[in-house]
């Protein structure tokens, strides 16, 4: 930026008019730091007119504590003078007429005027580019929804908190939540919904922690808390129980009212790990046992965990491949009425074999697709597979009701009757022929869900029976108000039946509160002669159970109902 000034007139004007139209403010300064010319724009930048700069010192931008300081830079600034393009200074604040100061970034050239130099000073208003890199900033650090930090700032902390921790020889904890179903909410309600529970567990999180406390949230519906200085596990544990009481308080969306729960990880430094990514897999794993417990509770990290977890994730890896290439199966068990020994229905019954596991039970695999959102991919293909079996067996002149069971995540979904309706749509099945079940307990745990989802499939004219009845709690007005067509008594309680005088009370007393709802009860897991000549004597519509019958390919099926041998009753060993 070094120049010789010769001056003719053209070049002059050429010159101010440059000079006129800079966006960026332009000072000329002698070699004693005075101010010979400022251009316009410099007055937009500092307030000041260029006439009322012109022969002030350049120091009048500065506070005065720097002003000496200043004047020796200038000084060895002339002695050699060389430019500087803009970008070599950080954190240059210029201060204006009215006292305020501006972020700004200085190039510098020079020039000599025989004998003297003079400097040329352009300053740049860094106020929006400030704001710019501080929003930038914020955004790479921060959660844009709920304002805490992100995974990035959360790990910057936990390695900051860590290093302070082992110097003090402090304990610290890490808490890992993952809010219990949370699509359940984003599926049902929608994800402006989603948005909201997110923001609402942020603040709640807030208010229960105090102010030393990490807070983060990892994405999704998962979020960690760094508690840096703790004093004992048994600390940790209440902090866990103050964080999970005041996130099951109800939340009012504007939809209306959701439960919140979390389940919740924890692991300690410098016990269980001495690195974060170490305890930050501990902490996911505590709370993978959390969510194995059931919803809302938390679990500390013990070592057998590491070991369940590769079990399961390698269940899940292969589960994931039989849904895709549909290496699962559909099995079905019939429903026998108890007086005439006929088939009345079957329920379809998963089946899975896989080439390493082996033959792995659905009491197994189910909870791991559950809990990896695999069960909507695979309850869906239940739903398809189990609608055109029925469409099959009714097209063969052998029509038979098929239950399906149905999971608590499946059957919150919203589209759950239209996506059925679609399915007896494509295979032509009637309504009739499809019963679903679900748990009393799912059921029972969201009556007011039930009741809506329940009133849905009756008008579309599917049956709904209630599973695993007896181990639930169900209050006999929730269930008189339910539209339900059948009980269905867990088979824990037909085991013992004939030996066991509560359970044999119990199942007498379903039986005959299921008649006085005008509802006909299935008795499962019946492997006895004597068990079934108890129900039949109790008046219990139907059974199935390994007396009878064992959960059979489609096709064994086919042969017993269409076949001229139909099995009585009273020779079912020979299909067990
Ligand atoms: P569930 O709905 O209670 O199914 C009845 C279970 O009892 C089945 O176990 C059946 O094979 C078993 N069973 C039937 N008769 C007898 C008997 O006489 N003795 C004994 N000991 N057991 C008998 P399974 O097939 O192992 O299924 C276990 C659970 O897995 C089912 O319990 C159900 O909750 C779940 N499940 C199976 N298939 C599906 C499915 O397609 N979707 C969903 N969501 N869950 C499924
Ligand atoms: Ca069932
Ligand atoms: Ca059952």
């Amino acid at each position: 930026m070094g120049c010789e000034m010769q001056q003719t007139s053209n070049e002059e004007a050429l010159a101010m008019a440059a000079l006129d139209a800079a966006p960026d403010g332009i000072l000329i300064v002698d070699d004693t730091g005075t101010i010979l010319k400022a251009n316009p724009a410099t007055e937009l930048l500092t307030g000041y007119g260029p006439e009322e700069l012109t022969g002030q010192s350049v120091s009048v931008f500065l506070p005065q504590h720097m002003r000496s300081k200043h004047n020796h830079l200038v000084k060895s600034f002339f002695q050699h003078p060389v430019s500087r393009p803009m970008g070599m200074v950080s954190q240059l604040q210029l201060l204006r007429k009215d006292g305020q100061s501006v972020p700004v970034d200085i190039a510098l050239g020079h020039c000599s005027m025989g004998d003297r130099f003079v400097a040329v000073v352009y300053m740049r208003d860094m106020t929006e580019m400030k704001r710019l890199q501080e929003d930038m900033h914020y955004q790479a650090t921060h959660d844009g929804l709920t304002g805490l930090a992100n995974r990035w700032m959360f790990m910057q902390h936990f390695e900051q908190a860590m290093q302070r921790a082992r110097r003090g020889g402090r304990m610290m904890a890490l808490l890992l939540l993952d809010l219990d179903e949370f699509k359940d909410v984003n599926d049902s309600h929608g994800h402006a919904a989603g948005d909201q529970v997110l923001i609402e567990v942020a603040r709640r999180l807030r208010s229960s922690l105090r102010a030393g406390d990490v807070i983060a949230r990892l994405g999704g519906d998962e979020f960690t808390v760094l508690l840096p200085d703790v004093p004992s596990m048994d600390h940790v544990l209440q902090v866990a129980q103050k964080v999970q009481r005041s996130l099951s308080a109800r939340c009012q969306l504007k939809m209306g009212e959701v439960s919140l729960g979390a389940s919740i990880g924890i692991t300690a430094f410098p016990d269980d790990a001495q690195d974060s990514g170490t305890l930050m897999r501990f902490a996911d794993m505590a709370m993978y046992a959390a969510k194995a417990h059931g919803r809302g509770t938390h679990a500390v990290y013990r070592p057998e965990m590491s070991e369940a977890l590769s079990q399961r994730s390698q269940m899940h890896e292969r589960l994931k491949r039989a849904v895709e290439t549909q290496a699962l199966e559909l099995h079905y068990q019939p429903q026998v009425d108890v007086s005439t020994g006929s088939i009345v229905g079957v329920e379809a019954l998963l089946r899975w074999h896989d080439a390493e596991l082996g033959s792995v039970p659905p009491d197994r695999f189910i909870p791991v697709a559950v809990s990896t959102g695999l069960i909507h991919p695979l309850g869906d293909w239940v739903l398809e597979t189990a609608c055109r079996q029925a469409a099959e067996w009714a097209d063969n002149g052998t029509p038979v009701r098929v239950s399906i069971n149905l999971s608590a995540q499946q059957f919150r979904q919203a589209q759950l009757p239209t996506r059925l309706q679609q399915l007896l749509d494509q295979y032509g099945t009637r309504a009739e022929l499809i019963e679903l079940e679900i748990t009393e307990t799912e059921a029972m745990a969201d009556p007011d869900t039930a009741h809506q989802v329940f009133e849905r499939l009756r008008t579309l004219g599917f049956s709904i029976a209630l599973d695993d009845f007896g181990t639930g709690y169900s209050s006999l007005s929730y269930l008189r108000q339910l539209p339900v067509s059948r009980l269905k008594i867990d088979r824990e309680f037909i085991r013992q039946v004939t030996h066991n005088d509560n359970d044999a009370v119990l199942v007498r007393a379903v039986i005959a509160m299921a008649h006085t709802l005008g509802l006909p009860v299935v008795a499962e897991g019946v492997e006895e002669a004597a068990q079934l000549a108890f129900l039949r004597s109790n008046g219990c519509e139907s059974y199935q159970g390994w007396l009878f019958a064992k959960a059979l390919p489609a096709a064994d099926i086919s042969r017993m109902l269409g076949g001229p041998t139909r099995p009585s009753a009273l020779e079912q060993r020979y299909f067990a």
